[in-house]
């Protein structure tokens, strides 16, 4: 690994706190904190560390306390462009976050991104999460993705080549998604921004939007509801210290101040710990989880 080069590449923080780089605003102190703007400079600081974490807009991770040793590169602050191809297609890079881009696509009179609008990550991090809701899915809108490989590679993997699951996309490897291709209906810009606030008034009615969380913890299990399963085993405001399973919705772990990683964790072994034993239902977390415990 060269030392010092990245400096020469873009903003470089070093001993940076990562918490305010998530939604739960929880994470320790990185060595190396790198903010690309663009894909080439992305490229050159995969050569630099290839073994890099990558952070979208931290909204589906969990940082452990103490931090990450070595080098993340934190795509929510660059890789914003967004065009609309002649044949229609959009292509977005990976930082453009979901919220634009479905306001871009309705600005531009084609409806199917609606279900985006609530989501607090970045298409990058959609589209490795196959993020979805609303009985939509960021695949079932997508063509294609762009990636840069650790090894420098930059190659297009279309939508056939991928393995698409819930919540779970296989065939990217490790590979940093730098953008993606999306083909939508033609549709009218009124009714598209009348959905945007019909799913995001839902969004505040159901979720506790006031909190800092991480969206929905765990995964729904086959036939079932997390939220359910954890409510009905009575584990809904459940607390460790400052991490609480929500009293709004139960499959949010809240921070209600300063909880701590470990604790989020804690609250996540006690609430699996229970589904299992009330239930026999393995509760399979969402929430992707990184770095050195505490
Ligand atoms: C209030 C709230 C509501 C939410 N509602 C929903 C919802 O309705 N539906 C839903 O699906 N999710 C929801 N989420 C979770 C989250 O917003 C999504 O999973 C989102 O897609 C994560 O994107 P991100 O950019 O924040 O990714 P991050 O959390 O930063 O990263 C998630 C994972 O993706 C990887 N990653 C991120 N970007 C890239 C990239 N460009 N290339 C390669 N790997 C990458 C990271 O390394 C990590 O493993 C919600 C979260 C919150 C806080």
């Amino acid at each position: 690994m060269i030392e010092g080069r990245a400096e020469d590449i873009c903003r470089v923080e070093r001993n940076i706190q990562l918490a305010p780089y998530t939604t739960w605003k929880i994470g320790g102190v990185a060595d190396i904190a790198c903010f690309p703007e663009t894909e080439q400079e992305l490229a050159q600081l995969l050569e630099i560390y290839p073994g890099a974490e990558i952070i979208g807009a931290g909204s589906n991770l969990l940082i452990r306390d103490s931090g990450i040793r070595g080098a993340v590169i934190i795509l929510s602050q660059g890789l914003k462009q967004i065009a609309l191809q002649e044949n229609g297609d959009i292509v977005a890079e990976a930082g453009i976050s979901c919220s634009r881009f479905a306001g871009f696509c309705s600005d531009n009179n084609l409806s199917g991104a609606e279900f985006l609008a609530g989501i607090p990550g970045t298409i990058g991090g959609a589209l490795v999460m196959n993020a979805g809701a609303f009985g939509g899915e960021i695949w079932n809108i997508a063509t294609a993705a762009t990636v840069i490989e650790r090894n420098g590679k930059r190659k297009n993997i279309d939508r056939g080549q991928l393995q698409i699951k819930y919540r779970k996309v296989d065939g990217f490897g490790n590979g940093v998604v730098i953008a993606g291709t999306f083909k939508l209906e033609q549709g009218v810009k009124t009714g598209t921004q009348e959905e945007i606030k019909k799913l995001i008034e839902q969004r505040k009615d159901k979720q506790p939007l006031d909190k800092c969380s991480c969206g929905s913890v765990f995964k729904n299990p086959v036939g079932s509801f997390a939220a359910k399963l954890i409510e009905e085993v009575g584990m809904k405001g459940f607390a460790i210290g400052d991490a609480q399973v929500s009293p709004k919705h139960a499959n949010f772990i809240v921070n209600n101040g300063s909880a701590s990683a470990e604790q989020i964790e804690e609250v996540m072994e006690k609430v699996i710990e229970k589904v299992r034993q009330s239930t026999g239902v393995e509760l399979e977390p969402e929430v992707k989880i990184i770095g050195e415990k505490g």
